[in-house]
């Protein structure tokens, strides 16, 4: 039996006013079977019952709702794993473990790819959701002690990458700062013999930089707290996190809810079985280590306002490299050298733990794709790296309406059923507005910064002549128009951009136009988008340097001549040589998102939809102005609606007449004539009446029960 206090029910009459008394309590386990499936407050009254009675799942359809209980709860046991395997949708309350069996079901039976998509905003809950469904293929697929091995490194990768790729943030203490999706290639038995996982954008300014009440990644903290004496003293670093100007910003370097000690232990573990060297490893922590003294490194003028570095002991190459900036630009370039080495040791970590789970066998595979990615976000100030966060969680609502709302409105139009439109908010506007070619915000900011890379990559082959390059990054960063020569970039010549070339946009505001559109006073700095889960302005200064992701050309000499063999995989000679101009940030941003879109759409989706209680991370605390929010913008009204109106099973005319064929004569043992006409005969002959199942015109048949067959029990059997 579940852990959860629902149970299956059956149709009996003796039971039947007990399960009404349960409804009562409980709510229903499918919103599909609500009386009134139109009101949001009966949606609401619904999750808030099944939440405060520990029930955090509900179905729309086959769609998963969850509610993050921020509590530990007891439904994710081995026991509870096995009672949901192999075990038809809609039998057992909803859960996780269904939408991932389901999963795995159809593609061993049909032999095609999935993903699941879990989406919701930051601190819903996908993470956890990600390494539950991890976890339970991990325990109820067949494996051999040879696969074991696979199993346990697709595993262990979680903790290695969180390790390095998430960080305490104000909406949660294990916040992903990285999109994730990981491909579990399975056999044709169903065993799970390999993955590929694809990163998306790290957020690399944490390194350098934390808002109040915010940590650097996890990694630092678990080696300072958790690395033996020795290996602190090899890296020459104190245990003490207060000792590091890049750990100290956010004044929060200890965490109730996080044992960076034991964490430690998990990461250390994990790297022995993912196939790293004792090498790679002292390579890694080098690494780690080199950051954070980086951060220490302070300047000071001398007499020709030329930045020295204060305390002579520390690296000597930096000053060489750097003695010829300000103070300001030595600042601006230690912490480019900081960003760059973290964000490429984090991609050189990822493909590392691509080829331990590599599968060399060429037989073909079918995979499930598990996409875990940054949840949309609103800080006090939010810059250029919330701007990626949210565009890229307008793409996966896109990506939503167009696999769900859109296709099955246009799936009855095609079938030629009779369909009552239901009118839903489509996000495309927003998407476009951000990347379109020539108009959207993404091309109005690599634009202007043609003169910008042209200016530097000029100066740089120019030995010593760093003037001109000083003077722009110096524009860059103090706004200063005067030192500019007209055509040169900064962020305040990219906002009068967007407001000339996107200023009428419906979702668009700037200061010029705030007072017209919404009334709201806007900051100098600033524009506003109205995206599909709210307002967010975003302060436009860095917008331009984070975008072209500067780095000395003269540091990149350095780095590309390291010892440490990870960071001479990083930065490749070659580099050097190519003259081409690198895509922007943004833009190398959105290709990899349209690639993803594109792998996705090629497979079957499966969907959760995560939503976050309240804002204390608190336990049993519903707030229902933020939920109902959510319900709102994550569009599952409207989704229950044409769940609601529309046809909740449907079938291939072949697949069904096989499944029940025995339930007819006519039919049984085999159907001679068209599927369309075999399945007609059959349904008549069960007694179903007109107005519960339509027969579609080329594909499809479609079945419909409106009333099931007692309140808990869904659907179709
Ligand atoms: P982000 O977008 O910031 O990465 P997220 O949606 O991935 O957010 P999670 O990290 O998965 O959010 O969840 C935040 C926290 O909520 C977890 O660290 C955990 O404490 C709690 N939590 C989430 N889901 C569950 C669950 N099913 N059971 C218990 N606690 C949970
Ligand atoms: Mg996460």
């Amino acid at each position: 039996m579940p852990a959860e206090k629902e149970e299956v029910e059956d149709n009996t009459d003796a039971n039947m006013e007990g399960a009404l008394i349960a409804r009562d309590r409980v709510g229903v386990q499918d919103f599909v079977l609500l009386d009134s499936h139109t009101s949001e407050t009966a949606f609401l009254n619904n999750l808030r019952k099944r939440y405060q009675e520990n029930l955090i799942y509900t179905y729309i359809g086959t769609l998963l709702v969850s509610v993050n209980p921020y509590k530990e709860l007891d439904i994710y046991t081995v026991t509870q794993m096995q009672l949901y395997r192999g075990v038809n949708f809609f039998e057992l309350p909803p859960h996780l473990y269904a939408i991932a069996d389901n999963a795995y079901r159809v593609m061993c039976s049909e032999y095609n790819n999935h993903f699941i998509l879990i989406s919701g905003e930051s601190g819903a809950g996908k993470t956890e959701a990600s390494k539950k469904i991890l976890q339970y293929y991990a325990v109820t697929c067949p494996t051999t002690e040879q696969l074991q091995i696979v199993r346990d490194r697709l595993l262990l990768s979680n903790p290695v990458l969180e390790a390095f790729g998430n960080a305490k943030t104000l909406r949660n203490d294990n916040s992903s700062r990285f999109g994730k999706y990981m491909d579990i290639q399975f056999d044709f038995k169903g065993a799970p013999v390999g993955g590929h996982i694809l990163s998306y954008l790290i957020e690399k300014s944490r390194v350098v930089h934390q808002n109040h009440g915010e940590r650097n990644f996890h990694i630092f903290y678990q080696l300072l707290e958790g690395g033996d004496k020795d290996l602190l003293c090899w890296l020459g670093l104190e245990r003490n996190p207060q000792k590091y100007a890049y750990l100290i910003q956010g004044r929060c370097a200890k965490v109730f809810s996080i044992n960076d000690k034991n964490d430690w232990k998990i990461v250390r573990k994990a790297f022995s079985i993912i196939d790293f060297t004792e090498k790679d490893i002292e390579h890694l922590f080098g690494i780690v280590a080199s950051v954070l003294h980086l951060g220490n490194i302070q300047f000071e003028e001398d007499s020709n306002g030329h930045a020295i570095i204060r305390d002579g002991t520390q690296i000597k190459w930096i000053s060489k490299v750097l003695s010829p900036l300000n103070v300001d630009l030595a600042f601006y370039a230690r912490d480019a050298v900081a960003k760059a080495i973290y964000g490429r040791t984090f991609t050189w970590l990822v493909n590392k733990i691509n080829g331990s789970l590599a599968n060399k066998d060429s037989t073909r595979k079918t995979v499930i794709g598990l996409l875990d990615i940054y949840g949309f976000e609103v800080l006090d100030t939010n810059s250029f790296e919330q701007f990626c966060i949210n565009y890229c969680n307008e793409k996966l609502q896109q990506l939503l309406i167009e696999m769900t709302l859109k296709a099955e409105q246009e799936e009855y139009e095609l079938e030629g059923i009779e369909w009552e439109p239901i009118p839903y908010f489509n996000n495309k506007i927003i998407c476009d507005l951000v990347e379109q070619k020539h108009k959207g915000i993404i091309s109005i900011l690599p634009s202007s910064l043609v003169v910008l890379r042209n200016n530097i990559a000029l100066n740089i082959s120019d030995e010593g002549e760093v003037c001109s390059e000083q003077r722009v990054i110096w524009c860059l960063l103090f706004q200063d128009e005067e030192c500019l020569r007209p055509g040169e970039a900064t962020d305040l010549s990219f906002l009068e951009k967007l407001e000339e070339k996107v200023g009428d946009h419906a979702h668009f505001v700037t200061r010029k136009l705030a007072d017209q559109k919404t009334r709201k006073s806007i900051d100098w700095v600033d524009f506003r988008l109205l995206h599909y889960a709210g307002e967010v302005t975003y302060c436009a200064v860095g917008f331009l340097e984070k975008n072209n992701d500067l780095l000395y050309r003269n540091l990149k000499e350095v780095l590309c001549n390291s010892k440490n063999g990870i960071i001479r995989d990083c930065f490749l000679l070659s580099e050097l040589d190519n003259r081409r101009r690198p895509e922007t940030v943004a833009t190398q941003f959105k290709n990899s998102l349209t690639s993803l879109i594109e792998i996705l759409m090629s497979k079957e989706p499966s969907y959760v939809r995560c939503i976050k209680p309240n804002e204390n991370k608190e336990p049993g605390k519903f707030d229902d102005y933020l939920i109902r929010h959510q319900v709102k913008y994550l569009g599952l009204m409207e989704h229950l609606r044409v769940r609601r109106a529309g046809f909740a099973y449907r079938r291939k005319y072949e697949l069904f007449l096989q499944r029940y064929k025995s339930l007819c004569p006519a039919t049984w043992p085999h159907w001679h004539g068209p599927a369309a006409e075999g399945v007609e005969r059959l349904i008549k002959h069960i007694g179903y009446k007109p107005e519960e199942y339509k027969l579609g015109r080329f594909i499809n048949g479609f079945i419909n029960r409106k009333k099931p067959l007692c309140p808990e029990n869904t659907e179709f059997v």
